[in-house]
């Protein structure tokens, strides 16, 4: 298993972030579609996205590039990358298709969780009532 990186030695990755008329580097939601992505990843992935912790909060709404609905005001984060809350509805609703790298990430994040040694003594020591 690979050493997990650690997340204060680096800028935060962004992904999930389109094109503007200022920034025309960035991608089109549009040309990242694969209507082959099978649904069950796409879940996979949506789900693990909308789980993110916030790392900040905008005024406006952001609206779907590809079916104007509201897509969230917010930035999620993992602490390795960094996306807009919206882009769990592009993989999902669009099947917008992510860097293989990323679902590669996922993967070993959820195993890293899974596999944490675990310890109640804290809890134990500083739940009582005194
Ligand atoms: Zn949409």
């Amino acid at each position: 298993m690979p050493e997990p990186r650690e997340p204060a030695n680096r800028p935060v990755r962004q992904l999930g972030f389109w094109r503007t008329p200022s920034n025309r580097t960035l991608p089109n939601p549009s040309d990242l579609i694969d209507p082959d992505w099978e649904e069950s990843e796409r879940h996979w992935v949506a789900d693990y996205l909308v789980h993110g912790q916030v790392a900040a909060s905008w005024m406006g709404v952001s609206t779907c590039r590809l079916c104007s609905q509201s897509n969230g005001s917010r930035d999620l984060t993992d602490g390795y990358y960094l996306w807009p809350e919206g882009l769990a509805h592009y993989v999902l609703d669009h099947s917008v298709r992510l860097p293989a790298e990323f679902g590669v990430h996922i993967q070993q994040r959820l195993e890293t969780l899974e596999e944490l040694e675990r310890d109640l003594s804290w809890w134990c020591q500083n739940s009582a009532r005194t």
